[in-house]
């Protein structure tokens, strides 16, 4: 792409969070990044509610979410309770934009029928956060032809260009490199069940609501490369992305939603002011 002849295009940025457990610090804190980014450029910040996996994701967790984003003092002008030009801002209401943008890598010779019942297949609904990565898929299945009857019904993988690097510049963490087929294999794009895995709908769902840049944790970055050949094969314009380093807790560890007495609740239950917690 000829870079001189891109012209910028106004910030938008995105909260993505994911309602299967109450927010804590590690998510916040992200999301306090997303925000001042958006700010710092006069930009505007969405809400994405990222409900795909509905075994999981609880309508109480929903209302928690927005409850306590606003307590820590976030702000977004397009979302699931304000609506906006791109709405509905929740995943699980979006699935025909999602069907057809896997109809398109379907047609165009980018996907294929995948038989094997793995863990990634299990998984595919959720980020692989921090020690969910999964294994390179050996390529079992192929060879399989695309041309089958209710291809929704099956699960579907992306074909990666082996051997090909694909290469980002990151604003915080820097140059990032990955070598498709070696440091990540073919991915879940569509389930059986229905649904597009968390790599699709991140990625269409990001080009479809013009984010300019993608504010997320570390842990995801093996997710972007994925996600830059979905935009790529797709032909949309690709986002910037930041992902900004994890808080962990006193062991080392990546904060989870099991890390109870650092969920925002918690902390403002126990006294906690935002602004005290708010440092990058
Ligand atoms: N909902 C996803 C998560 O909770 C969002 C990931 C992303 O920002 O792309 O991890």
């Amino acid at each position: 792409m000829d870079h001189a002849m891109t012209i910028a295009r106004p910030y938008r940025g995105r909260l993505a969070p994911s309602p299967t457990g109450y927010l804590h610090l590690g998510h916040a804190r992200t999301f306090w990044t997303a925000q001042q980014r958006a700010v710092e450029r006069g930009g505007t910040l969405i809400l994405r509610n990222d409900d795909l996996d509905r075994a999981r994701c609880r309508p109480e967790f929903v209302a928690a979410m927005l409850e306590d984003l606003r307590w820590f003092g976030c702000s977004w002008s397009e979302g699931p309770d304000v609506s906006g030009p791109h709405a509905p801002y929740e995943q699980s209401a979006r699935l025909p934009i999602y069907v057809a943008a896997f109809e398109r890598l379907r047609a165009a010779g980018f996907a294929y029928p995948c038989g094997c019942s793995r863990q990634d297949v299990l998984r595919a609904l959720t980020a692989p956060h921090q020690g969910d990565e999964e294994p390179v898929y050996p390529g079992t299945c192929r060879g399989r032809s695309a041309a089958v009857a209710s291809p929704l019904t099956q699960n579907w993988r992306f074909r990666v260009p082996d051997g090909e690097a694909v290469e980002f510049h990151d604003g915080s963490a820097g140059a990032q490199r990955a070598v498709a087929g070696e440091d990540f294999g073919d991915f879940l794009i569509w389930r059986k069940d229905g649904f597009p895995s968390y790599q699709l709908a991140c990625a269409v769902d990001d080009a479809e609501m013009e984010i300019t840049e993608v504010v997320r944790g570390a842990d995801l970055i093996t997710s972007t490369f994925r996600q830059l050949l979905l935009l790529r094969a797709l032909g949309f314009t690709t986002p910037e992305y930041f992902h900004g380093p994890l808080v962990t807790d006193e062991h080392g560890m990546r904060l989870a939603k099991r890390h109870d007495a650092l969920s925002l609740r918690a902390l403002q239950a126990a006294g906690r002011r935002p602004e005290d917690l708010h440092a990058r």
